[in-house]
């Protein structure tokens, strides 16, 4: 990801600035549905380059996927994303530059990206956030282990040092448990767990 926008901004290619600061490979963010802010990498998908076990390599257009919040048809394929074209505006480096400071400095403001974190914990129960839902209980900076609810980001995880997985998971089930009693709704989480 910070490649191609260290390369987009070279180009003066604009489109994908929202992105600026997020840890995260093409494959994995069109995998995902990426999105934030009202922006979503699948509106600037042209098309997929996949390899498929059972139906090899093949490119797939835009709208013969399907898409939803933190979700592909590529989820159901079984298959590995080699290339994906992306249509982008034409721009200048410098106000490609400039989107992405402003992204940046927008993300730094609200999450804690300076810190060890996997990214949001919860999906959104729409129209809650979840993140506003655990800060309403209080649980901003509880801690199991190394692993703390962050401070400036109720949906964020923060390793204090050697946060492990069973920490984590401690603290996933503690707040499903919380916000399961206290609002009747049950968190999903957006991480993917392999266990
Ligand atoms: C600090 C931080 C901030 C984040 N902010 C956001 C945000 O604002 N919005 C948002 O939507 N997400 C956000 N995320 C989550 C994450 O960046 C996205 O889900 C991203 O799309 C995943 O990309 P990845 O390359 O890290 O994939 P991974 O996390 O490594 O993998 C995610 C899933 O995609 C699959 N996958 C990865 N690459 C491929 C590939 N090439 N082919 C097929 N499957 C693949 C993996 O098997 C896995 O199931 C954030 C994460 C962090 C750490």
């Amino acid at each position: 990801m910070a490649q191609t926008l260290k390369w987009m901004s070279e180009k003066g290619l604009s489109g994908l600035e929202f992105a600026t600061g997020v840890p995260a490979t093409i494959g994995g963010m069109v995998y995902m549905n990426f999105e934030c802010w009202g922006n979503d990498v699948s509106s600037m998908v042209d098309s997929v380059y996949i390899y498929e076990k059972k139906n090899g390599f093949r490119w797939i257009k835009r709208q013969d996927y399907q898409v939803a919040y933190r979700w592909t048809s590529f989820h159901d394929f079984q298959c590995i994303i080699l290339a994906v074209k992306l249509n982008t505006q034409p721009s200048t480096t410098n106000k490609v530059k400039e989107k992405m400071q402003q992204y940046l400095s927008e993300r730094k403001e609200k999450q804690p990206v300076l810190k060890s974190t996997f990214g949001s914990v919860f999906k959104n129960p729409l129209p809650q956030k979840a993140g506003e839902l655990v800060d309403q209980l209080g649980l901003k900076g509880t801690t199991i282990g190394d692993a703390m609810i962050s401070n400036h980001h109720a949906n964020f995880f923060e390793n204090l040092d050697k946060a492990t997985f069973e920490d984590t998971f401690k603290l996933i089930k503690l707040i499903q448990n919380k916000v399961q009693t206290m609002y009747n709704i049950k968190l999903e989480c957006e991480v993917q767990m392999i266990q």
